[in-house]
Formats: structure tokens, C-alpha cells, sequence
């Protein structure tokens, strides 16, 4: 498009006057707002706080929290190691290494050796339970884990399936169809519905 083309529209920004420049009108908005809430609030009408923690929030069913790694009927983890999530992820916060499955597994043909998340570079986007095709990656409702450090939010399998662990009665999975080429199920699971030892 030329620079004299008369279908352009241009722009002139608008003369401020001095209260303006000081953004006095913003100001006095938002006290306004301010104002409004606190008078609601000491009325006893309108609070949207809670007296955490002896009040729990209660988060949106929409609310995406921290990760799970979902375990199957047997206990397995879910994942296939498809690397479809670490693919869609924007923040590049998900780290999988993936290993063949052992022998008795027999509807899939790989696992998820390793499984991180960063859950500090993590935007809670969703992205990755979206891309999984076997529904082994959710986000939870939960808000209130923390850490220490920085070490303690990267997110390992074992971490991963514990938070399924902490959160599978609260929150049923979302589905529940068996993973692709679902065939006869192994009769040898470890408890901790880690793989075995391979054969
Ligand atoms: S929620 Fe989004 S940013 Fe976080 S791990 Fe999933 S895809 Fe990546
Ligand atoms: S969590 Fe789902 S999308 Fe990610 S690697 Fe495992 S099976 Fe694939």
C-alpha cells in the first residue's frame, strides 16, 4: 500500500489537556471503584474475598491448575510417549523421554521413561491436554502448591502421578477411552503403577 493511497486512514492522536496528561480521570475512576468495593464490602454485601486458609477458594470448573500424569485401570501411566503435548506446548515446558514398553504391556508400544514439567515456565494454556490423544495429561484444579525453590516446580513423573493420586477422587478424568490398540491387559502391574523392570 503507497503512502498516498486515499483509503488509509491516519491516526492523529488527540490533544491532552494538563489533567489528562496526569492521568487525573483514570485516578479518580479507579478510586471510585476502590471506594465502591470497600463500602460494599463493610455493608456485609458483595465480599469476594475468603479468609484463606481456613476458607477454601473454590475455582471454575474451567480453572486449569497444576498438572497430573492419569494412570489407566491397571494403574499404568496413560502416556504413550507420543510427544504430541511437548510438540504443542508454547512455553516448551514439557521434557519426555520415551522407552519401549515392557513386553506385557501390549496395547501400546512405548512409555514414558521420563516425563518433567516446568511448572514455573508453564502458562497454564491447556495446549497439552488438548494434543494428547489418550487423555494422560490433565490440569487439575488445584492452586495452592508451592515450592521452596525453583527445583521443587519442575515437576517429575513420580510428582506427576502423585498429584493424580492427590486429585482422582475430586476430579474424575474427563475420559476415560482406552489408549489407541487396546488389546488384552497385562496381569503383571507394579504397584506403584510404574513399568516393571524390562524384559
Ligand atoms: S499448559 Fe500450556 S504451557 Fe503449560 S505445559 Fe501445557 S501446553 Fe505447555
Ligand atoms: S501425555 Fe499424551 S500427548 Fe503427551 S506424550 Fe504422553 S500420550 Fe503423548
Amino acid at each position: 500500500m503507497r503512502p498516498d493511497d486515499p483509503s488509509l486512514k491516519r491516526m492523529i492522536p488527540p490533544t491532552l489537556k494538563l489533567h489528562e496528561k496526569f492521568y487525573l480521570p483514570q485516578i479518580v475512576g479507579g478510586l471510585l471503584v476502590t471506594g465502591k468495593h470497600i463500602l460494599s464490602a463493610s455493608l456485609g454485601k458483595g465480599a469476594i474475598t475468603v479468609s484463606y486458609p481456613e476458607d477454601q477458594h473454590v475455582p471454575s470448573a474451567n480453572y486449569r491448575g497444576v498438572h497430573r500424569l492419569n494412570k489407566d485401570e491397571q494403574g499404568r501411566v496413560k502416556c504413550v510417549a507420543c510427544m504430541l503435548c511437548a510438540t504443542a506446548c508454547p512455553a516448551h515446558c514439557i521434557d519426555i523421554v520415551g522407552a519401549t514398553a515392557p513386553e506385557s504391556w501390549s496395547d501400546r508400544e512405548k512409555y514414558c521413561e521420563s516425563f518433567v514439567i516446568d511448572e514455573l515456565r508453564c502458562i497454564y494454556c491447556g495446549m497439552c491436554e488438548e494434543a494428547c490423544p489418550v487423555e494422560a495429561i490433565e490440569l487439575t484444579g488445584l492452586y495452592d502448591l508451592t515450592g521452596l525453590s525453583r527445583e521443587q516446580m519442575i515437576f517429575d513423573k513420580t510428582k506427576l502421578l502423585s498429584v493424580f493420586d492427590l486429585t482422582r477422587d475430586a476430579e474424575p478424568m474427563r475420559y476415560t477411552t482406552p489408549p489407541p490398540k487396546a488389546g488384552p491387559r497385562p496381569t503383571e502391574v507394579e504397584p506403584s503403577g510404574l513399568p516393571g523392570p524390562k524384559a
